[in-house]
């Protein structure tokens, strides 16, 4: 699609980045199993010369994500993991990083256990508090990572007044929009300069695949990130990329479901006499709720919860659920629930995470988009077998 800038966001969500292949008419693009093309003479080919470097299927996807976050340029990578990694390979040694700390785990391991020892320095806040972003902001700060809504406390950010904070201290911000999507949320447009997403997750939203994306408009951000994607080489896979495509084009329906019962499910936990507190920015009484509802087009599919009694308890209760899956991940259609202490968050050291409000019986749901009674019900059972 030529015109895809002026489509909307489901139009662009079925066709951006995508034609028909010119070769045979084939309506989807094809799965190009291929590392190299064959050239004409030496250098004088199509723009396609080595799969690690450019890539048919991968152009297609790039493009289609770049669309959905109404950015100018998108990257693949072979992991969410893949994509955070190359974004801070941009840094050099001695460069620093504010970041919240209610993060995804895998994103502060490797910060903390891989780039802390390449000489980049990290620091963990109360993102939704303004005063201590700048706070930790110093001259050697670089970028602003911020996660939101947030993982696994649904924490929300005001990204416009944090791009506006670090912007003024010269520092780029980074958006982890892996809970939100870009059907619920587009950081670009509230001032970030990159937006990240584990792909794995809602963009996928089937629970097949494992990938990663950028995106951005600052030319100069994806010139370096281009070359790092060819010169480190974290690339996804054609079939892989192919799924990604296939996700992408229900992401608009799947989120409104994803929501719907999210909300649903979030209302029944805040009235369980069972449950002491639950975190979802669609209630009222969530800290983040009048941001989200600005910055957000849908409160998303995420919800944690405190479940009455101890720790075993809290074991006990989703290994009890029969729809829910016990299992880490997100985002796909179908509903699961885990224990972030001792699953997702398990590589955050403990007095970290009860810092930021993680407390050892907190339990996240991924809501699906299966029928809300039948999770309602699911849930209500596996908290009344708990007790004994
Ligand atoms: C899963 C996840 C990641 C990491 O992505 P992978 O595809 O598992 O490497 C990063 N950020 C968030 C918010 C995630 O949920």
């Amino acid at each position: 699609m030529s015109s895809n800038k002026e489509a909307g966001f489901a139009t662009r969500a079925v066709h951006a980045g995508q034609r028909p292949d010119p070769t045979t008419g084939a309506i989807m693009t094809p799965v190009y199993l291929t590392s190299t093309y064959v050239q004409e003479g030496p250098g004088v080919h199509k723009g396609f010369d080595y799969a690690r470097t450019v890539h048919p299927t991968r152009l297609a996807l790039e493009a289609n994500i770049a669309s959905l976050e109404g950015g100018a340029h998108g990257l693949c990578f072979a992991s969410g993991m893949a994509a955070t990694s190359t974004i801070i390979e941009m840094l050099d040694a001695g460069d620093h990083v504010v970041s919240c700390n209610d993060l995804y785990g895998g994103t502060y391991r490797v910060f903390t256990k891989v780039f802390a020892r390449h000489g980049m320095s990290f620091t963990f806040v109360d993102a939704t508090d303004m005063k201590a972003i700048e706070k930790a902001i110093t001259k050697k700060t670089k970028l602003l990572w911020i996660e939101t809504p947030s993982n696994p406390m649904l924490r929300i950010t005001d990204i416009k007044k944090a791009c506006a904070l670090a912007h003024k201290k010269g520092v780029k911000v980074v958006v982890d929009n892996t809970f939100a999507s870009p059907a619920l949320q587009r950081p670009l447009a509230l001032g970030a300069d990159i937006v990240v997403h584990s792909t794995t997750k809602y963009m996928g939203g089937h629970s097949d695949v494992i990938g990663g994306a950028i995106v951005t408009n600052d030319k100069e951000t994806f010139d370096k990130l281009k070359f790092l994607q060819n010169a480190v080489g974290a690339v996804p896979g054609p079939l892989d990329c192919f799924l990604l495509l296939r996700g992408t084009k229900t992401l608009p329906l799947r989120m409104v479901k994803h929501c719907e019962n999210a909300m649903l499910v979030a209302k029944h936990l805040k009235a369980h006499k069972q449950i002491a507190k639950v975190h979802y920015p669609g209630l009222p009484e969530h800290p983040g709720h009048a941001i989200a509802k600005v910055q957000m087009c849908g409160f998303g599919g995420m919800i944690s919860f405190e479940l009455k009694g101890d720790l075993e308890r809290a074991k006990r209760m989703i290994s009890m659920t029969r729809i829910f899956s016990l299992a880490e991940s997100l985002g796909g259609v179908e509903s699961l629930i885990g224990h972030p202490p001792t699953m997702t968050h398990g590589s955050i050291p403990r007095e970290e995470r009860l810092k930021s409000g993680l407390v050892d019986g907190l339990i996240r749901l991924s809501v699906g988009i299966e029928d809300a009674q039948d999770l309602i019900d699911d849930i209500d059972q596996a908290i009344l077998r708990s007790a004994v």
